[in-house]
């Protein structure tokens, strides 16, 4: 834990250093632990660490003359250690249920968050990385390459922002915005451990949703992860020649070995995983694929979200008929699978993964 909390302080010191110019470290990035451990290494009590998880997460402050009960040496020397880091909101569309975001990062990176509202509650989509590196075909995030990942702390900033701007709190997490998240794992584990800590956001692991295009070792590492998170894993074809035209990374990762690592993360974990699978019309919603999809997730603890495609004007793929996704949606059931059809959110604002920020810079 000590290791894995001083190897991260350190290369994302260097980071920032690059970014910023200056080695310090935005406040967001700091887990619990390592903040207790941070207040020990300067000679004070751990009990430190509470105090300013209360005033940051709790109150909310954004500077550190805020902070009434730390003595101002201690506060001095925060400020030459740790900065608050910020996030601004460019834009914003609103629909009926959804807002939709575009966010600027502290070195004029954009990257999009999208909240939902549900009848069980509020789900904020928040994004993993500055552009995406997996070229998914239908997807627009791909058609923007990953520029650098996104710290823990700006993820945690992405949701204290929108809650900022909502004035009210989020129940769920998703992360399925731009990017790739298993490609950023020490900052989304990191992201987890912060929001989730019961001092701080308090945000129940449970509500918390991690989605990926299937790095194999990641959903390894991840089976061993000790909280509660969702995982969900973007498959929109059941076999390789298929999937490899869609997602160029089932190349690399197998669509045999991907069911190989699924299946020990729920043996490990005992928890479901979720498959997405967008309906493309013509590409992947046949009747025949959608028995092979029921062959190859039979016996798997699982259900299936199938995802009406957003279309975009660049990329040419079509949204398959209502009619369509029905018969799938029935073909899935009959051969005993969990499966449901995901509501749509915003489709008059463009709220799928990357079109946001596509529409308002030029490609
Ligand atoms: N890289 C991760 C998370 C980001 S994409 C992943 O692949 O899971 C989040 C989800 O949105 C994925 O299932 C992706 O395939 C889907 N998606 C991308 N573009 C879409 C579109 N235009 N309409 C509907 N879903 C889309």
């Amino acid at each position: 834990m000590l290791n894995k909390c001083i190897l991260y302080y350190i290369s994302i010191c260097y980071y920032d250093k690059i970014r910023l110019g200056v080695c310090m470290e935005s406040i967001y990035n700091i887990t619990y632990k390592c903040l207790e451990d941070y207040f020990v290494s300067i000679g004070e009590k751990k009990y430190k660490a509470k105090q300013l998880y209360d005033w940051i997460y709790v109150k909310r402050i954004k500077e550190f003359d805020n902070i009434s009960n730390i003595k101002k040496d201690v506060i001095e020397r925060l400020k030459k250690d740790f900065y608050f880091d910020k996030i601004e909101i460019i834009n914003k569309e609103i629909d009926i249920d959804v807002k939709k975001y575009l966010l600027k990062l502290n070195d004029s990176k954009t990257i999009e968050a999208v909240l939902m509202e549900h009848d069980y509650g509020t789900s904020l989509c928040i994004s993993s990385q500055v552009g995406c590196n997996m070229n998914c075909s239908f997807c627009e995030s791909g058609r923007i390459k990953k520029q650098r990942d996104v710290t823990a702390g700006e993820m945690v900033l992405e949701l204290l922002t929108i809650e900022n701007d909502i004035k009210s709190r989020i129940s769920h997490v998703v992360i399925m915005g731009i990017g790739e998240p298993f490609d950023n794992y020490v900052n989304i584990t990191n992201f987890v451990e912060i929001v989730n800590h019961p001092l701080g956001i308090a945000l129940g692991s449970r509500h918390i949703t991690i989605s990926t295009c299937g790095i194999i070792p990641k959903i390894y590492e991840f089976s061993e992860f000790p909280y509660q998170v969702n995982l969900a894993i973007s498959l929109h074809a059941p076999n390789d020649e298929l999937r490899s035209k869609l997602m160029p990374i089932n190349k690399v990762y197998k669509l045999d070995d991907l069911i190989k690592s699924i299946k020990y993360y729920v043996s490990k974990t005992n928890r479901r995983v979720t498959f997405e699978y967008i309906m493309l019309d013509n590409i992947n919603d046949s009747k025949e694929l959608a028995i092979e999809l029921s062959k190859l997730l039979k016996n798997i603890n699982c259900y299936v979200n199938l995802i009406p495609y957003n279309e975009t004007d660049n990329l040419g793929y079509k949204r398959s008929s209502k009619e369509n996704i029905l018969k799938f949606y029935d073909t899935l059931k009959k051969n005993n699978i969990n499966v449901t059809i995901r509501r749509e959110f915003g489709r008059k604002i463009s709220a799928a993964c990357g079109q946001l920020k596509s529409s308002k810079e030029s490609l």
